[in-house]
């Protein structure tokens, strides 16, 4: 129900090719219906978090050497990534993960067959999708690689939704978007939270978009969880947002 932990990272540390050290111990709650930011610059650690999260850093030569990740009481990293998938934990990789060759329609309907919907279900999916983001239906046929940006982070989020998560990831969505576009990513993000209770784990170099949409945030620096708080209070912190998120 609304408010419980349904995510738990635990004193997170993870390192590359066996040498370079990512996360010192990261710690992270994320209760059920709420949005939360994870923050930090460039390098913080925010897609090794994330990518932990769906247990997907042995595909990037990385390991996890302490710690522990719990979705739903399930030990995220004794699980493979497409049961976590199937479980509810659907993340949207850095840099609007679509397939470039498949149409759009297509693209979306992956996300429905890695869950393992059926075809009715399916098609039920598709125009949920579609009533979310009228665009991609005007697009249904295009080649996804030939659409905008931002029609292609539409699709990503889109692909997500068809495996009907319970907790969604995404990584940089605002990345390389203009900004009427992340506002309407962003707001059909909360309004999804808003309607839905569907709960949400964002990072973002973006600050400034994230604090506006999220109820809580996590500031990470070198590999290290340095702050936590109310979105609100945190937007407010001119001395925070200049130290930790380099903005003046
Ligand atoms: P960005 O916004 O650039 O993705 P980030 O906050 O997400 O930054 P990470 O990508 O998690 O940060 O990087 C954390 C540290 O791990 C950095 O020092 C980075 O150089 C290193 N790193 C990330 N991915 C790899 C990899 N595949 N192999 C080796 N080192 C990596």
């Amino acid at each position: 129900s609304q408010g419980e932990i349904q995510l738990v990272v635990d004193r997170l540390e993870a390192v590359y090719n066996h040498a370079i050290v990512a996360l010192h111990g990261v710690s992270l709650t994320i209760r059920r219906g709420e949005i939360l930011a994870l923050l930090g610059a460039n390098g913080a650690g925010k897609s090794t978090t994330l990518k932990s999260i769906s247990n997907l850093l042995q595909a990037e030569r990385g390991q996890i050497t302490r710690g522990s990740i719990h979705f739903e009481g399930i030990d995220v990293l004794r699980t493979r990534p497409s049961d976590l998938v199937r479980h509810g934990l659907v993340q949207v990789l850095e840099g609007r993960h679509c397939f470039r060759a498949l149409n759009v329609e297509e693209n979306l309907v992956t996300g429905g067959l890695g869950r393992g919907s059926s075809r009715v279900e399916i098609v039920q999916d598709l125009e949920r999708v579609y009533s979310i983001f009228p665009g991609l239906k005007a697009k249904r046929r295009e080649t996804s690689g030939l659409t905008s940006g931002g029609e292609q982070q539409m699709t990503a989020i889109g692909r997500a939704l068809m495996s009907r998560p319970r907790l969604l990831v995404l990584d940089e969505p605002s990345m390389g978007l203009a900004p009427l576009i992340i506002r309407d990513i962003f707001r059909k993000l909360k309004s999804l939270n808003e309607s839905e209770g569907l709960s949400i784990l964002l990072a973002e170099q973006n600050s400034t978009v994230a604090l506006q949409y999220a109820d809580r945030a996590t500031v990470l620096e070198n590999g290290v969880a340095v702050l936590e708080g109310a979105a609100e209070v945190l937007r407010n912190r001119d001395d925070v947002r200049a130290f930790y998120l380099g903005e003046r």
